[in-house]
């Protein structure tokens, strides 16, 4: 299984879990469910290799450039849909390739640089802060998409705050999707962020057996108010191959973000997005129903 997508887990992370049925143990742990095709898979289920001018870069809307520094993670969820990492296969990019993306994206005319991968923080503090600087001062603002502080807090080191925060606007998009991963090392990861003045943002999956549930995502929700991270969007599952045990359609999804709708306030409330095949970029669900 760990030919087609790699297979890493974290003890600090899955440490805490005292059952098979935890969320971090579903998310983490490979399953034969993956080895199975499913009549829903999409190759390219956010399309993005029409919308990829050159290696390494996708591009989807005028104003923002996106970046994938790298393919590696610190762990690896079996519900990604971006599952096109063969361990030890063009894992990074090449050194023309990197000077290839960077300059694109310099020249680009986008306003946002969106850092993502695999984990961007998966490349040392040196390659990422040369990345951002590459950019400016053409792209100003840059937007950090990472999972590291959740499945990998000791990775927000305080030298790698203060890097970001002398790179300032960075935004940084962290990906929590059950309250049990909020963790005191976790919880500590995002106030060092926040406490340096970087907005942080969070971006959770709704995934079936993990956390489909209103309840289960009011709790997440209101977890990450308190720690001072706006809780953004609420992603609908992406039809990878591999993934189809963690899907569930749009009318089930919906239903549980209804009854999400009416238990949070407004800055508690993410929005319930969907990010089709057609590369068109994210959308609301509510316009798909
Ligand atoms: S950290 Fe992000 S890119 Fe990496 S496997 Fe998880 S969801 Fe996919």
């Amino acid at each position: 299984m760990a030919a087609l997508f790699p297979v890493r887990l974290l003890r600090g992370y899955l440490g805490g879990a005292s059952s098979p049925a935890d969320p971090r143990v579903l998310t983490a742990m490979p399953s034969n469910d993956e080895l199975r095709d499913d009549p829903g898979d999409v190759a390219d289920p956010v399309g993005e290799q029409g919308r990829s001018p050159l290696p390494w870069v996708v591009r989807k809307h005028d104003d923002r450039v996106l970046l994938l520094l790298t393919k590696r993670c610190h762990l690896y969820c079996r519900y990604c849909f971006r599952r096109d990492h063969v361990p030890g296969e063009g894992e990074d990019p090449t050194a023309a390739e990197w000077g290839d993306m960077l300059h694109y994206a310099k020249h680009s005319g986008a306003r946002e640089l969106i850092l993502s991968g695999g984990d961007p923080l998966a490349v040392t503090d040196a390659r990422l802060f040369a990345a951002i600087d590459a950019v400016r001062p053409e792209v100003p603002v840059v937007r950090l998409h990472t999972r590291a502080p959740i499945t990998f807090p000791q990775r927000v080191t305080s030298a790698l705050v203060a890097g970001l925060r002398r790179r300032a606007p960075v935004w940084v998009l962290v990906h929590a999707n059950h309250p049990v991963e909020l963790s005191s090392p976790v919880r500590e990861a995002l106030a060092r962020l926040v406490d340096a003045g970087l907005p942080v943002l969070n971006q959770s999956v709704l995934l079936r057996g993990v956390n489909d549930s209103a309840s289960t995502l009011a709790e997440l929700c209101e977890a990450l108010v308190e720690l001072r991270v706006f809780p953004y969007y609420l992603h609908h599952p992406d039809a990878a191959p591999g993934n189809a045990a963690f899907r569930l359609g749009l009318a089930e999804g919906w239903a549980i973000y209804e009854e999400l709708r009416g238990k949070l306030s407004g800055i508690a409330l993410p929005q319930y997005v969907i990010d089709p095949p057609d590369g068109s970029g994210k959308r609301p669900v509510s316009d798909m129903l």
